[in-house]
């Protein structure tokens, strides 16, 4: 009877832990937790289940691999499709089969086996000088080689994630000599040495060091609800390249199930919900980014700069140019 009693408290306990187990899920993200921490918070309100969540900007994709089977990360947050495919080539992540994920989010936005997922998307844009430059002289990316562009463009670093995939997907709509006297022609353009990030390319339009760039479409909200920025986002005309060919060059930010995962099936639910309508809609307010849910409504401001043909070709496939595009970068010394 004893005995009995001891192996029924036992089983208790025993369940009691799994219990404790089954209701978090930890995520590793290089997203800001401003971002992602009021999604997490309300699907902790509606499924109890606790979110962890540790932040960096650098290091833990090492952090990953060195934890190997061990890691207590259920999922990993990232910005563009380059440290996404990293993840995956690394085999640090896992396929998720979801009726709900493919019914919420479109093919080009995720992984055709399941390794990673489009959580938000972002246009390329190309923005240009409200004073100084005809819209009718530039429409697409092609375009920012032109001889008319002479002297008037500027850039971020040609080996950062956003310029190689948008290098890469050039290369994905023709072929590596096209796209490589394409940049050679940007270069050639280029107002100075790219550097800085995107919104350093709109302040310099605003300060008259250059006359057109490419940046993030979320960089615009964010420059028009700051101070001093707001001044550089109204120097600027928003166009969104390509409308009359391929459409505009799409990248998104996302998310992968680890390979290691303990806590698995908490982790499918926490992705399914991010991309539900009511996460969906969190993120299209908070950072002004595109919702990959296809059903759910843009940001009053995002809605302003008006509707666009986006290119559809899935990122697996920009994906696989990544290499020669940043190789690319240093061949034709873009960087000088
Ligand atoms: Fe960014």
């Amino acid at each position: 009877m004893y005995i009995r009693s001891l192996i029924s408290g036992l089983l208790i306990l025993a369940t009691g832990s799994a219990s404790i187990a089954a209701s978090e899920v930890n995520v590793y993200s290089y997203r800001q937790s401003i971002l992602i921490k009021p999604m997490f918070d309300a699907f902790t309100e509606q499924t109890g289940i606790k979110v962890n969540t540790v932040f960096a900007k650098k290091g833990l994709v090492e952090r990953l691999k060195n934890e190997g089977r061990n890691s207590p990360a259920d999922l990993i947050f990232t910005v563009d499709i380059g440290p996404l495919e990293t993840v995956l080539q690394e085999n640090l992540t896992q396929s998720v089969e979801s009726s709900v994920l493919s019914a919420n989010i479109p093919a080009e936005f995720r992984d055709p086996d399941g390794h990673w997922f489009g959580l938000t998307s972002r246009a390329r844009l190309i923005v240009a000088s409200k004073d100084r430059v005809d819209t009718n002289q530039i429409g697409s990316y092609e375009d920012l080689a032109s001889p008319a562009m002479q002297g008037k463009v500027c850039t971020r670093s040609g080996k950062h994630a956003y310029m190689v995939a948008l290098i890469a997907s050039v290369i994905s709509h023709t072929d590596e000599a096209t796209a490589k006297d394409w940049l050679s022609g940007v270069k050639q353009n280029l107002a100075r040495r790219p550097q800085g990030n995107d919104r350093a390319q709109v302040k310099a339009i605003h300060s008259g060091e250059c006359d057109v760039a490419v940046i993030n479409s979320y960089y615009l909200g964010k420059m028009l609800s700051d101070e001093e920025q707001s001044a550089w986002a109204n120097a600027v005309n928003i166009i969104f390249p390509n409308q009359k060919d391929r459409g505009t060059h799409m990248n998104i930010a996302g998310m992968a199930l680890t390979a290691a995962a303990p806590n698995k099936e908490n982790a499918i639910k926490l992705m399914e919900f991010l991309t539900s309508d009511q996460a969906q809609r969190m993120y299209a307010e908070l950072n002004h980014e595109y919702p990959v849910n296809p059903a759910v409504e843009w940001s009053e401001l995002v809605n302003s700069w008006g509707t666009f043909k986006p290119d559809n070709l899935p990122l697996v496939e920009i994906a696989k140019h990544r290499a020669t595009a940043s190789k690319m970068v240093d061949e034709i010394g873009y960087e000088f």
